[in-house]
């Protein structure tokens, strides 16, 4: 399933429209020009105005602007990425784009989803988060997004906390002297990484500096030997990633540019002439 989005032109008060069609002209509730007549005994007024109307003007069925605007998975990445933001600063976007959404949107509406546009360019699309990776698995383990601030695990034993910002990951005491910094490094542990005192190397594969600690990096949950996820002693058992890195890039998905781009050319369509903006869910992307 996707979304595909029209604007009408404004032709149709400056062409000539042909006697036979004139009495029945009529905008359905879709927001196309039709003829409002039964097709059953009409089919041949019926196809005449379709071949019309295909040609009446210098724009293909009257159509000034149509746009695939998104398959369905892309639109409801798009919403989520929309609502963890800030819902309260895309309202319109957010009801305007639902994949459900049937009714047309009028002129006023396009103009504020422009805005919105705008505002989702300025902040969302422009904001970086950086990662931190498992660089084995391709698995995150943690984010930073500015607006958030650090995320981090402290350490009671080490007096020490560590997490990542945009220059990547770092450990620093709790008086807030930084001891380590790496964009790319390994995680080395002792026999028994799960001991609350197990000591821990992390090591800079750009420099080869060194720091010492007995606070891990926690990697996804995983089984005990005996396919348990508890041991007797109710305790749980974590992977310790060996090798890890940082990345940064642009917190909105870029590959979801397309939807924004689609849109501004609908709603700028709409604004221009007044008209609204027509939706259609499609079996696939066209
Ligand atoms: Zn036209």
């Amino acid at each position: 399933m996707s979304l595909t989005a029209s604007v009408m032109c404004q032709c149709l008060d400056a062409i000539v429209v042909p006697t036979k069609f004139e009495p029945y002209l009529h905008i359905n509730d879709d927001g196309f020009l039709c003829i409002q007549l039964p097709v059953a005994g009409n089919e041949k007024c019926h196809n005449q105005f379709e071949a019309w109307i295909a040609h009446a003007c210098e724009h293909e069925d009257m159509c000034l602007k149509q746009e695939p605007v998104a398959s369905e998975a892309d639109l409801q990445r798009f919403q989520h990425l929309l609502q963890d933001a800030d819902p309260a600063l895309f309202p319109t976007l957010l009801r305007e784009t639902q994949c459900a959404h049937k009714a047309l949107t009028p002129a006023t509406a396009a103009k504020q989803m422009l805005s919105e546009l705008g505002v989702f360019d300025r902040t969302v699309h422009s904001r970086l988060k950086t990662v931190l990776w498992n660089s084995e698995t391709a698995i995150s383990l943690w984010e930073y997004i500015p607006e958030y601030g650090s995320e981090m695990q402290s350490s009671s034993i080490d007096a020490l906390s560590l997490g990542v910002d945009a220059q990547g990951f770092f450990i620093q005491s709790d008086t807030g002297v930084e001891q380590f910094r790496s964009q790319r490094f390994t995680q080395t542990l002792g026999d028994d990484p799960s001991a609350v005192d197990a000591q821990v190397v992390y090591t800079d594969d750009a420099s080869g500096q060194c720091f010492e600690c007995h606070t891990a990096i926690t990697g996804k949950r995983i089984r005990w030997p005996n396919g348990a996820w508890q041991n007797d002693a109710g305790q749980i058992r974590f992977e310790y990633p060996v090798h890890l890195h940082t990345e940064s890039k642009p917190q909105a998905a870029e590959d979801l540019t397309y939807i924004t781009d689609a849109l501004k050319v609908i709603c700028l369509a709409a604004v221009e002439t007044g008209n609204p903006i027509r939706w259609q869910l499609n079996c696939a992307l066209t």
